[in-house]
């Protein structure tokens, strides 16, 4: 060891410490294509010859590895055999077993990937949201009340929307539609008279005279008018029909909420009713003496509104609305400000400040009730009712993505104990001799030249690939080479782990990642990660007693280069790789191995899109039991969508496909090639494959 030890934030700047060696003329032929390295310095500081020995491994650490307190808000955890458990009722003990789950429906013959839905965690949600909204009403005295309507195009699956609707009985709780389909999924659910629901979107004479219908029977559902137009059209139907019109509008403020989901907000939305039009609305209203048609005022700001302030600014902009229409005479009950409440997918510690989302579901309930009560107070009108309509802090957490992992690939290398070639190529001998400096250099500047020089040989080798002075065994024997020095820089770097580490070595780790090949689509299950980059919280769910000691990038089974997801949640900032175990390593050998994409209940469900037909996966639903040994019970499963179904999307049917297999094997048979005995079994194989799922059968091995 070298006599001075560094302190940490001494390491050497590339600029400051480590000239590049003078460059090799441009290439041109066989010639070495780098100088032989300077004697290292060894005054220079250093970075340790042993890495410091391992700190052991409890399956607590890899909670704190994978953010799961911040993403997971107490509901996600590792039990001691080193599971993924899931706690979806804060106030009952009891806990359900991922990876438990996973292999029994996987044993009943469930395929994966399949989505598996913590059906109390939507409860949990829906009370959580109504409980935040009371002791914000409580606390600041406000002197109104508090419904929430649930947003249904966020997960319109019968058995998630009934378990919220069960979920909200006892708050009233209401639903929110948004197009024609919705409109007549949701209208027959109402659990009362007096359950609000709310119709959004762009609708037509027939979905105005349905809500007009039901609002004739009693019904408490009311269209959001988004423009004029439809506003005449709704009054024309209402005076046919010789109803009373009631409707709510959503107006268009001025204030816009920050965040990747922003264009629902703003003057230039391209939804609401603009100010100038809600005061002609207003004063037709009172002209014809209908002072309470108008029900509601709404405004829907995006989803995952990155900052409370600016939420807060929008909701005291419309509580002027209603004030101000208040006081013209218009007697409307219910003030809807809409969704928005985030999801911290981040991991964002609370107050981060970085953008993403870092308040909580009561900071948000407080942040509106207190606004629209100080407007109210200060404008000196009765406080509405307040309504708001969160469909993604609702659903996000209940549903996980398990996949197959199917195969680990490493960057080539050379063994250890490798000897070069006696007739290797100058440019194999260049990076065989950095290999050696790797091991010797003791600086990180020095660390960083050697990966410079590994990279120039790199190129070269490749040039000289190209223009065909390199033959194809020394052009892989040089690629082997630069990846087995850059694995041997990095893990120097990781062993002496410096408080500041230069870019280009921080970057080796990206580099080096595995590649895993996932039993998966991103289009079909992860449509947000593909079209926002929005990162989703994934871990391995079983072996996290285990230290994870690789890392990688994930790659789909479609045959679409964006199908791969290289970016993780990090409350850091960029993340391009996941810590994984070494998948066939000893505590994986024979066992599959499966990651748990986590909060993909809100849009990923219906977002889908059948790229490659790849179809629905499958899915099943838990419930926690204390009564069951397990703790939980499946209470039902579902198959995910056949090729045969796929097939009809598109317009392929067995019978047409199998006619055309039956042609050929019958002229294959003619010709001598195969024996009919021999076409009938090929016929029975490809006729077995239109009830096959659509993804891999992983169990074929
Ligand atoms: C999509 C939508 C919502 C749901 O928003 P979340 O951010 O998921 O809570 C609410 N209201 C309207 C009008 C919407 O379009």
């Amino acid at each position: 060891m070298h006599s001075h030890r560094p302190t940490r934030a001494s390491f050497p700047t590339r600029a400051g410490r480590c000239p590049r060696p003078n460059r090799p003329a441009p290439l041109a032929s066989e010639r070495p294509v780098t100088p032989p390295r300077p004697p290292l310095q060894i005054d220079a500081p250093t970075v340790s010859e042993t890495a410091p020995p391992e700190a052991a491994w409890a399956p607590a650490d890899a909670v704190g590895l994978y953010h799961m307190g911040a993403w997971g808000e107490g509901y996600f955890g590792v039990n001691d055999a080193g599971h993924v458990v899931c706690r979806p009722d804060p106030r009952r003990e009891g806990e359900i077993d991922l990876a438990a789950v996973v292999d029994e429906v996987v044993a009943g013959g469930l395929r994966l990937p399949a989505v598996v839905r913590f059906q109390d965690l939507l409860d949990t949600r829906v009370r959580q949201l109504n409980e935040a909204f009371q002791a914000a009403i409580a606390e600041a005295g406000y002197g109104g009340a508090y419904t929430g309507v649930y947003p249904v195009k966020v997960n319109q699956l019968r058995e998630v929307v009934d378990e919220i609707v069960e979920a909200g009985r006892p708050y009233g709780f209401g639903l929110e539609c948004g197009s024609k389909t919705e409109l007549v999924a949701t209208l027959p659910r109402l659990e009362s008279d007096d359950t609000l629901c709310l119709v959004n979107g762009y609708k037509d004479a027939a979905m105005l005279g349905l809500i007009l219908t039901f609002q004739r029977l009693g019904r408490r559902v009311l269209p959001i008018v988004e423009k004029t137009a439809e506003l005449d059209q709704f009054l024309a139907l209402a005076e046919a029909a010789g109803q009373p019109a009631r409707f709510g509008l959503r107006v268009k403020l001025s204030a816009v909420a920050p965040g990747p989901w922003t264009k629902s907000g703003g003057t230039l939305s391209k939804f609401g009713v603009s100010l100038p039009e809600v005061v002609d609305v207003a004063d037709r209203l009172l002209a014809t003496g209908r002072a309470d048609a108008l029900r509601l005022l709404h405004f829907h700001v995006g989803s995952q509104i990155g900052d409370v302030g600016a939420l807060k600014t929008a909701v005291r902009e419309i509580t002027r609305v209603y004030a101000h229409l208040t006081k013209r005479g218009l007697e409307i009950p219910y003030l809807d400000v809409g969704g928005g409440l985030g999801v911290n997918y981040e991991a964002l510690p609370l107050g981060a400040g970085r953008g993403g989302v870092d308040y909580s579901m009561q900071e948000y309930a407080n942040a509106i009730v207190y606004a629209v009560g100080e407007v109210c107070e200060a404008e000196g009108v009765a406080p509405p009712h307040l309504v708001s309509e969160n469909g993604r802090a609702v659903t996000a957490h209940h549903s996980v993505l398990v996949v197959d992992a199917l195969e680990q690939t490493e960057k080539p290398g050379v063994a250890d104990d490798f000897a070069l070639p006696a007739d290797a190529h100058p440019v194999v001998r260049d990076l065989d001799a950095l290999r050696a400096s790797a091991g010797g250099a003791v600086g990180l500047g020095e660390l960083l030249e050697v990966v410079h020089d590994a990279t120039e040989a790199r190129e070269k080798a490749e040039a000289l690939f190209q223009y065909g002075y390199l033959d194809i065994g020394p052009m892989a024997l040089a690629e082997r080479l630069y990846w087995t020095v850059c694995r041997a820089v990095h893990a120097r770097v990781e062993a002496a782990d410096p408080d500041w580490t230069p870019p280009e070595l921080e970057a080796l780790g990206d580099a080096l990642a595995d590649q895993v090949l996932c039993d998966f689509s991103v289009f079909q299950s992860l449509m947000d990660h593909w079209a926002l980059g929005q990162r989703f919280p994934i871990v391995p769910i079983a072996r996290l007693d285990e230290r994870p000691t690789r890392r990688a990038r994930l790659v789909d089974i479609t045959c679409d280069s964006d199908g791969e997801v290289a970016r993780f949640v990090s409350p850091e900032g960029d993340k391009h790789a996941l810590e994984v175990h070494d998948i066939g390593g000893e505590g994986g050998a024979g066992r599959p191995y499966r990651l748990g994409v986590f909060l993909v209940g809100a849009y990923q469900d219906i977002l889908g899109d059948a790229h490659n037909l790849f179809g629905g996966v499958a899915e099943a639903h838990v419930y926690l039991d204390e009564t069951e040994p397990s703790g939980y019970y499946v209470e039902e499963t579902l198959p995910g969508t056949t090729v045969e179904q796929m097939l009809a999307r598109v317009q392929y049917f067995p019978s047409e496909l199998q006619t055309r297999v039956q042609a050929l094997l019958r002229e294959k048979t003619k010709g001598g090639v195969v024996r009919p005995k021999q076409a009938q079994a090929i016929l029975a194989d490809y006729r077995a494959l239109f009830d096959a799922s659509t993804y891999l059968d992983a169990s074929d091995g």
